[in-house]
């Protein structure tokens, strides 16, 4: 195992920004595990599979590939040799990826493919179970927080930079929403592992929490 940061927190805290700056800044690969669970959802909503449909969603996750990339300087996602970096972040795909993720057979091949991604390189991987269950003993843990109305906020405008319109209100009722559905599934639900440091961001700047956490990397590394 390489060097890891693992870095947990609530839909909206400010992860991705925030993961993809400090990967820059001290030479980490980034890892977005929300991505994973979402393009697990968009091939169920595709094929129209069910929660309950268990052999289905084997099938889909023996075959499925997901892999990371960088084009033009922005962060894409590939599923199976296809560009989703859009499709994973609609409305639909929102409202069905927590469901799908307290699935026991999803959670344990994803986070396979977490520690088999993170074998020989160094990186940032954010999530909501990396420091708990993913990597237990992970270097650095961060937990990133921010109250429920920030994190709407904040999704909201990104949404508005890329095009996609879904009402302020909406966004917060489903931010509610996955909290609740991530923190009370049975299996490593969205905690703060006991070693992990706590930041809430809700009034810090971006370069702000960046800036904590890379100081905090530097002093482990
Ligand atoms: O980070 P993002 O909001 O894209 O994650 C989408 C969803 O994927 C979360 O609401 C959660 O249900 C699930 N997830 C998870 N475990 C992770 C990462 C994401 O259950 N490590």
């Amino acid at each position: 195992m390489g060097f890891v940061v693992a870095l947990d927190g609530p839909a909206g805290s400010g992860k991705g920004t925030i993961t993809r700056e400090v990967a820059k800044k001290m030479n980490l690969i980034n890892i977005d595990t929300g991505a994973m669970y979402r393009c697990v959802t968009l091939l169920m909503i595709r094929q129209n599979i069910k929660l309950e449909d268990k052999e289905k969603i084997k099938e889909i996750l023996d075959k499925i590939d997901i892999k990371f990339g960088i084009e033009n300087g922005e962060q894409k996602v590939y599923l199976n040799g296809e560009d989703v970096s859009l499709l994973i972040r609609t409305k639909e795909v929102n409202e069905f990826v927590s469901p799908v993720s307290t699935l026991k057979i999803v959670r344990e091949r994803l986070a396979d493919m977490q520690r088999e991604m993170s074998k020989a390189i160094d990186v940032i991987m954010e999530g909501r179970d990396i420091g708990t269950n993913v990597f237990p003993n992970a270097n650095v843990k961060i937990y990133l927080d921010a109250t429920p109305e920030e994190r709407a906020k904040r999704r909201f405008k990104q949404n508005e930079e890329i095009g996609i319109q879904i009402p302020y209100e909406e966004i917060l009722e489903s931010v509610k929403n996955r909290d609740y559905i991530d923190s009370h599934r049975e299996i490593s639900p969205l905690k703060q592992a006991e070693d992990a440091i706590y930041i809430d961001s809700t009034n810090m700047s971006i370069d702000e929490v960046v800036e904590e956490i890379v100081n905090i990397i530097k002093k482990k590394r």
